[in-house]
This record gives structure tokens, C-alpha cells and sequence, in this order.
């Protein structure tokens, strides 16, 4: 508990001396899309925040833009290393990159649990377990912050989904959030320091989260120390007063809506005590002030692709692959692969041309690399293996953008060559020229400085389609866009623009379609134009084909299979499926993957299946494949990662960080989820993820914890420093590894606290610690685990009420027992004893030992 205001800097301490009511008011909101507000008069300069998570993309917005940047891994596959000094390391990785990109906030990590796995930003948050996702968090902010950037956790608390994100209400008990949603942020706090949270969109049991004082002021400040600022999320709910006594300090973006020159106003009219304005301005500034980032007078964002960065990636990438299955066909097991002894490999499925390594919206971004498994494959083993390519199925929601070989700009370069006028209707001559390697086309403010707010573009490109057939061109605009082909007008938005839709979370229109007749291998030019709307923050449009069906794919990809030693089936999902702004509605597979994944099987059993998803979707066919691997999102460098998996130069290094269950039903949020009428109620309370199906004795596909490796692994019997626990002594707990097979590899060892008995309801079990190892063949280490009170604690909310209510107990009927009972809520330790479990997996003990509490 702490109430003690924060160390003031001398730096923050004068600037403020010398600030103006209306200076203070003013730094509380955003100046731009992407900015902190500063005071020009004293010197300090408006300052860049840049998204997060999985890279620092500075001023490109989706994906469109100039700047680039190191992809790396999403959260869930972070999430699946269980390594926290890998992922310090990339959070210094993304330190560095935030500065190239001249900003000092980075608005990272994403710490929402994985409560449903059809939620939209999964992909974005590391785990379905508090603690592994607070751990990682921890060590993800460590490395951010040792790079004098500032992180915002996000998104304070409650917002594990995407349905009607901006206004629902999450309705969680007190207990459920103690023990389970509130716990990254403790640890992203008192372990990892923090100096910035983000709110999350959403309400909390009724009150925005940028408006809640209790969660705000007593649970983050008051209790756990907290001394940074709270920073809104993009255009979220709160209100002038009431966000500022809750104990908010920051609104973004830019425009002031309820701060900014609002809070003067309230200070002037004695709404607001300026003291409060003044506390929060102070921590803003202070948090600067501890990362030095008070004067920085921003200057241009450089791209510096780093050949470390690449191989950190490439390393964490391969430390978060999955291998889920690997049976023996014949045999031995086809994984790793051995290349010498194969003639002929079939590549089969859309993701294995076209990679699926992040997901969509605000975390996407201009990645410095992109390759897919195909090329990886061809590049690495092309001079002695035949590779074989067939797409199979289509996996496609939206028409997908034009890129790569199949537009290539006038100037040489693939893309297209972007000219920019200084007026909304492309007249005289262009002011200037950039260029975009999609056809997502995507402006901030300015198309290029010295455009103005109010701008037109035109991008020109030399298109080859490689089919020949109807295709289907598709366009969703945020402002107003038009495509010509051949100087023939195809799709008008501008003349007819369509109503609003559901894309761009929830900006983007209704999509435009035209079917075009296009000859394979012929160019065509290609003019897609934009103009912006008024009062637009920023603009940007969509463009997208869709090729003509294949009705032969499936049988094309079997006679492949059939043909090849060894055929590997790359599925998955895209950025359009896994986003922010929409949860998915199905656990399955999109298009015909599963019908392409049996087939292929049949035809050969020689398949490895890889899943390129950022979450966990349904496998029908899993009994059947041999091999097995989740590869997530797994960034720039996730194809070498893959193919290094694949041919055993590293084991692969995943253990699941969320339960994949057999059915959507069995999930524990089914039946509440996504929410109706504005709310959604967290119904399953702590019983998330595993403590679920554990509780529950329901099967899962694949559990919580589970990931193979090519060697094997002994786990010792667990060496106990106490055979009793009392509070504050804690618990050691010593665990022997050896590596008994013949290849290096790693294994997570897992440490669950199981109570026997409970006053509240528990789950079976809960992960209390965890440890990663990688041992050479033949080599010994002992783990240890440091469990404390927490360990072994639930959170009671008690019944504060109880001393009102006996009365009707004792003084109506005097001959009854007069119980006492708890009416102090807190964490509390039942006396009893508890299992310490080691285990693998959720589901694949090693050894159980006991303790006791209380004697
Ligand atoms: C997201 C945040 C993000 C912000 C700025 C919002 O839509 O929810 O996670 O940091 O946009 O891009």
C-alpha cells in the first residue's frame, strides 16, 4: 500500500512552476494523431507515441506508410516462448526501434487475457494465465524501458474482446478480477515499473475504465504503488471531471474532447480543484522527466534494418513454434525433416506463399522482411529438393490487396508511385510523390508535409495478373477513392460514395465490387485515386482482387502430395480474420482447409501440417495428422524460424500459453460471449482457460502448457525447503531437468498449486511458477521455484455486510450458533493441505508433493 505521491523531478518541478492554467490543461489531451502535447513557450515540444505491440511502426498507420520496421513475433507467440529474458530482450529490441522512429512511448504490451479464443486482439495478448502473461509483460516492459522509452500496458481492464468495444460493460466480480484480470497489470507494475497504463475502451461492472476511480486511484495508485500516468485509449469514453478525480491524465488523440482546454474551463468555473489538474499534469511529466525524454525535440524517422534485430526475431520466432503432434509414420517420427535423404517436397496451402506473420489493425505494420515458407524453402533446400507449390483453397475474407511481383511502379520499383496534391480534386501539377508497395493506401494527417490537412493522391501502378478469368476488384474507402483500369473508370466512390460498414474499426464503407475480365500475363495500368473527406483524422482506402475460383485447387494440391516424399500443409487465418475492431464467430478454419488438409493426408501420410494463426482454431482432422506445428504470428523472420524447425537446426521451442479446446462450446466463456445488450458477463469466473477444464474434467484438443521437442526430457521429483507453509515464509521448490535424448532442446517446466480444500470455490489447479530450459544431450539442471503467500491465496471478498445482517440470525432466533464470519475481504491462505504439481502440461503431470498451512 502506498499513498505517498511520487518523487518530483527538478525538471518537471520548474516547467510546472512556470505553466499557465491553460499550459497545464492543455498537455492532458493529444496535439495530433500520435502525440503528446507539449508547451512550445517553455521549450518542450510536442512528443511521438508510436503503436505496439509487435514492433514500433512510427508514422505507418495499418500497414501504409514509409516508415518500416522489425516485425517481431505477436503476443501469443510470445506467449508460447514462456521465456521472459527472450522477451526483455526484444523488448530492448523494440526500445531501440521505438527511438529510430523518434518517439518515447511505446503502446505495448497488450496484457488482456485470452478469455474467449474467438476474441479479435488474442493474437495481440500473450496467454489465457495471468501470471505467465504478467511475467512476460513484466520482462517485455524491462527491455522497453532500459531504452529510455516509456510503455503504456494496455488496455486497463477488462477489454478481452472487440464486441462493441467502445461503449460494452465488463461484469466482473471483485474476486475474478483480483485473482485473474488485474494481475498483469500488478506485475507489469511492481515487477516490471511501468511508467504508463492505457485504459481500455470499455466500461468496468458499469463505469468507463477512464472514468473508474476504484480502479484508477485505489486499486493502481493506492495499492499497488503505482506512480506514472494513465493514458485513454484512442477516442474512449470518460468525462472532464469525473476522468480526472478517477485519476486519469492523459486523453488521446488530439482534439480535446473532454481535457485539454476543457479542464481549464472546469478549474475556472471551481469545478475542478487545480490541484488535481496540477498531480496529473506532474506525472506526466515526471515519467518523462525519469526516462530523460523531456526535452527531445523529435526529428526525422529513420529505417535501420539491423542484422541482430533479424536474428533475435528469427530466434524468438523459433522459440515460440508449437509442435504439437509428432507420431511415427512407419518408423520414426517425419519431424525433423532430413533434407539429404528427400527428393521432392509439396508446399501446399494460401499462407505458405503468402505468410500470415501479424495480425490486423492498429498493431500492423510496414514489416522490414517478409518472406513465406515457400521461398524460405526453396531458398534454403531449392538446389537439391524439388518444391512443389499448390494454393489448394482460398482462405480470403476481403479481396487481397495487390503486392509483391504482381504490380510493379513505373519508377522500377515494385508498388505503386504515389503523386500528391496540395487540393481534394487532383488539380495542377502534383507537390510531390511517395510511394506504397499495397494497395492499402493509408494518410495521417498529411499525405506528405506541406500537403495540408485537405489532399488528393493518385497511385499509379503497371498490374500482371497471373490468371486469366473474371476477377473480382473490391474497394473500401474511409475517405473517397476511384480505380481506373486502362483509363476505364471501374469502381466510384467518390461520385457514389457507399454507407459505413463494419471494416476499420467500424469507419471503413461498405465494400465497392466490379467484376473485370483480365488476360493472365497482360499489364494493365492501374490509377487508384483518393481524395480526403472533411473533418477526417486521417484517410485512406482499400483496394483488393479476388483471383477466379479454382474448382480443381484441392484435386491439384493431392496429385502434388501424391508426387512428393513429403508434403507440408501450411493453413491458417489472415490479418482480416484476426483484428482488432471484430471478434471472429467461429472457431473454424476459413474456406476449405479442413477438406485440403484431409485430403492431402489421404494422399499422402507423409504431411506435416503447419496452423499460421494467432489463436486457437478448431482441428477436425488432428488425429490424423502425424505432425503438427503452430507457428502463430510469428513475425518478419517466421519462415526461416519455420524451416529451421522443420529441418532440426532448433527444436522447436513453443509450449501452448492457451488451451485449445475440442469445441467452441466447451469453452468456459460460451454462453457469454461476445455480450448482448451492452454488457458481457464474465459468467465462468476464475475457472479461465485450463482452471476450466481441469476443474470441469473436460477433454481439450491440445492443453495449456503442451509442446514436444525433438529430445527428451526427465523431470526429477521435487525437492520441498518446508513440508509446511506459514505466512511470509514462503516456499522453495527444487526441480532436477535432464536431457536424456540425443539432440539440444528445451522444456517449461511447470509448478501448479492444487488446494484439497477450499472455503470459496478454487479451480483444481493454478501455474504458480514456471521454468524454461535448454540442455545439450546428456546435461543436468535444477530449477527453482520461489512460491510465496499469493501461491497459495485466494482472494476473498468476504461480507463486509455481515455484522448489519446478524441481528436477523442471532436476535430473531437466540438458540443459534452465532458463526463468526469474514468481513474483511483480502487475500486469504485456508489451513489445509496443498498438492505442488510438476508438470508438462496442464494435463501431463510429473510429480505431486504436499504441504499444509496452519498445522
Ligand atoms: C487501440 C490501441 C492503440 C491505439 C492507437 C486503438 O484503437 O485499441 O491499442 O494503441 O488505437 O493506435
Amino acid at each position: 500500500m502506498s499513498d505517498q505521491p511520487p518523487v518530483v523531478g527538478p525538471r518537471t518541478e520548474a516547467l510546472l512552476a512556470q505553466m499557465t492554467l491553460d499550459e497545464k490543461a492543455a498537455v492532458t489531451a493529444g496535439s495530433g494523431f500520435f502525440e503528446l502535447r507539449g508547451v512550445p513557450r517553455l521549450g518542450l515540444a510536442d512528443l511521438h507515441v508510436t503503436d505496439g505491440p509487435n514492433g514500433a511502426r512510427g508514422s505507418s498507420f495499418l500497414g501504409s506508410g514509409e516508415a518500416e520496421a522489425v516485425c517481431i513475433p505477436c503476443g501469443a507467440a510470445l506467449g508460447a516462448t514462456w521465456n521472459p529474458s527472450l522477451v526483455e530482450e526484444l523488448g530492448a529490441l523494440l526500445g531501440d526501434e521505438t527511438r529510430t522512429k523518434q518517439s518515447r512511448v511505446l503502446l505495448a504490451p497488450t496484457v488482456n487475457l485470452h478469455r474467449s479464443p474467438l476474441a479479435g486482439r488474442n493474437f495481440e495478448c500473450f496467454s489465457e494465465d495471468p501470471l505467465l502473461t504478467g511475467k512476460l509483460a513484466a520482462a517485455y516492459i524491462r527491455g522497453v524501458q532500459s531504452r529510455g522509452v516509456i510503455t503504456t500496458v494496455k488496455h486497463f481492464v477488462g477489454n478481452d474482446a472487440e464486441f462493441q468495444r467502445n461503449t460494452v460493460s465488463s461484469e466482473i466480480d471483485e474476486r475474478t478480477l483480483r485473482e485473474l484480470y488485474l494481475v498483469p497489470f500488478e506485475l507489469a507494475v511492481k515487477e516490471g515499473h511501468t511508467l504508463g497504463v492505457m485504459t481500455g475502451y470499455n466500461r468496468l461492472n458499469g463505469t468507463f475504465c477512464a472514468a473508474h476511480p476504484w480502479l484508477l486511484t485505489k486499486v493502481l495508485r493506492q495499492e499497488w504503488g503505482y506512480d506514472g500516468f494513465v493514458m485513454t485509449d484512442w477516442f474512449s469514453g470518460g468525462d472532464t471531471v469525473g476522468s480526472a478525480l478517477a485519476g486519469l491524465d492523459i486523453e488521446m488523440p488530439g482534439g480535446d474532447r473532454a481535457y485539454g482546454k476543457h479542464l481549464a474551463v472546469a478549474v475556472a468555473d471551481g469545478r475542478l480543484d487545480e490541484s488535481v489538474l496540477e498531480a496529473m499534469v506532474t506525472r506526466q511529466l515526471n515519467a518523462l522527466e525519469r526516462m530523460n525524454a523531456l526535452d527531445d525535440e523529435p526529428g526525422p524517422e529513420v529505417n535501420v534494418d539491423r542484422a541482430e534485430f533479424r536474428a533475435l526475431s528469427r530466434r524468438a520466432a523459433a522459440e515460440a513454434i508449437v509442435l504439437l503432434r509428432n507420431d511415427p509414420v512407419g518408423e520414426a517420427p517425419i519431424l525433423p525433416l532430413a533434407p539429404s535423404r528427400l527428393r521432392s517436397i509439396a508446399v501446399i496451402g494460401q499462407n505458405s506463399a503468402r505468410a500470415q506473420i501479424m495480425g490486423g489493425g492498429s498493431a500492423n505494420l510496414r514489416p522490414f522482411h517478409r518472406t513465406s515458407p515457400l521461398a524460405t524453402l526453396r531458398a534454403r533446400l531449392g538446389d537439391t529438393v524439388s518444391i512443389i507449390h499448390e494454393r489448394g483453397c482460398s482462405i480470403d475474407r476481403t479481396a487481397p490487396n495487390l503486392q509483391g511481383d504482381e504490380i510493379a511502379a513505373a519508377n522500377g520499383q515494385g508498388g505503386f508511385v504515389v503523386e500528391v496534391f496540395d487540393n481534394r480534386d487532383w488539380v495542377g501539377q502534383p507537390i510531390g510523390t511517395t510511394s506504397r508497395d499495397t494497395s492499402r493506401l493509408f494518410f495521417a494527417a498529411e499525405a506528405i508535409p506541406g500537403s495540408g490537412p485537405e489532399f488528393s493522391v493518385r497511385a499509379t501502378t503497371a498490374y500482371t495478373p497471373t490468371q486469366t478469368g473474371v476477377h473480382s476488384f473490391e474497394l473500401v474507402q474511409i475517405s473517397h477513392g476511384r480505380v481506373r483500369l486502362d483509363g476505364q473508370l471501374i469502381l466510384d466512390g467518390v461520385t457514389n460514395p457507399p454507407p459505413i460498414g463494419g471494416s476499420f474499426f467500424g469507419i471503413g464503407s461498405e465494400p465497392m465490387t466490379a467484376p473485370v475480365d483480365l488476360v493472365g500475363g497482360r499489364t494493365y495500368e492501374l490509377v487508384i485515386e483518393m481524395q480526403t473527406v472533411a473533418g477526417g483524422l486521417f484517410s485512406g482506402l482499400d483496394f483488393g482482387v479476388r483471383i477466379p475460383p479454382d474448382p480443381d485447387g484441392i484435386a491439384r494440391a493431392v496429385a502434388a502430395a501424391t508426387a512428393a516424399d513429403v508434403a507440408i500443409v501450411v493453413v491458417g487465418t489472415n490479418d482480416d480474420w484476426e483484428t482488432e475492431g471484430e471478434d471472429r464467430t467461429t472457431l473454424a478454419l476459413p474456406g476449405d482447409q479442413d477438406a485440403l488438409v484431409r485430403a492431402v493426408l489421404a494422399a499422402n501420410p507423409r504431411t506435416v501440417v503447419v496452423v499460421n494463426t494467432g489463436a486457437p482454431v478448431e482441428l477436425p482432422w488432428a488425429a490424423e495428422a502425424p505432425a503438427i506445428l503452430q507457428s502463430w504470428f510469428g513475425g518478419q523472420e517466421m519462415a526461416d524460424a519455420l524451416v529451421d524447425v522443420l529441418v532440426g537446426d532448433r527444436d522447436p521451442g513453443g509450449r501452448l500459453p492457451t488451451t485449445f479446446p475440442v469445441r467452441l462450446e466447451h469453452n468456459p466463456s460460451f454462453g457469454n460471449f461476445p455480450g448482448s445488450n451492452g454488457s458481457v458477463r464474465y459468467g465462468e469466473g476464475v475457472l479461465i482457460g485450463y482452471r476450466w477444464y481441469d476443474t470441469r474434467h473436460l477433454p481439450v484438443l491440445f492443453p495449456f502448457g503442451h509442446g514436444l521437442s525433438y529430445t527428451d526430457f526427465a523431470i526429477g521429483a521435487p525437492e520441498l525447503s518446508a513440508r509446511t507453509i506459514g505466512t511470509g515464509e514462503g516456499l522453495t521448490v527444487r526441480v532436477p531437468v535432464t536431457n536424456t535424448g540425443s539432440r539440444p532442446g528445451s522444456t517449461v517446466v511447470q509448478c501448479y498449486v492444487a488446494p484439497h480444500q477450499s472455503r470459496l470455490d478454487r479451480p483444481t489447479k493454478e501455474l504458480k511458477a514456471f521454468g524454461k530450459v535448454e540442455l545439450a544431450p546428456g546435461e543436468s539442471i535444477t530449477l527453482t521455484f520461489q512460491l510465496d503467500d499469493r501461491s497459495f491465496s485466494y482472494y476473498d471478498p468476504a461480507q463486509p455486510e455481515w455484522p448489519a445482517l446478524r441481528q436477523y440470525v442471532t436476535g430473531m432466533l437466540p438458540m443459534t450458533a452465532d458463526t463468526p464470519r469474514r468481513t474483511e475481504p483480502g487475500w486469504t491462505i485456508d489451513n489445509g493441505t496443498y498438492d505442488i504439481v510438476i508438470a508438462t502440461s496442464a494435463t501431463e503431470e510429473h510429480h505431486r508433493a504436499t504441504v499444509t498451512s496452519g498445522g
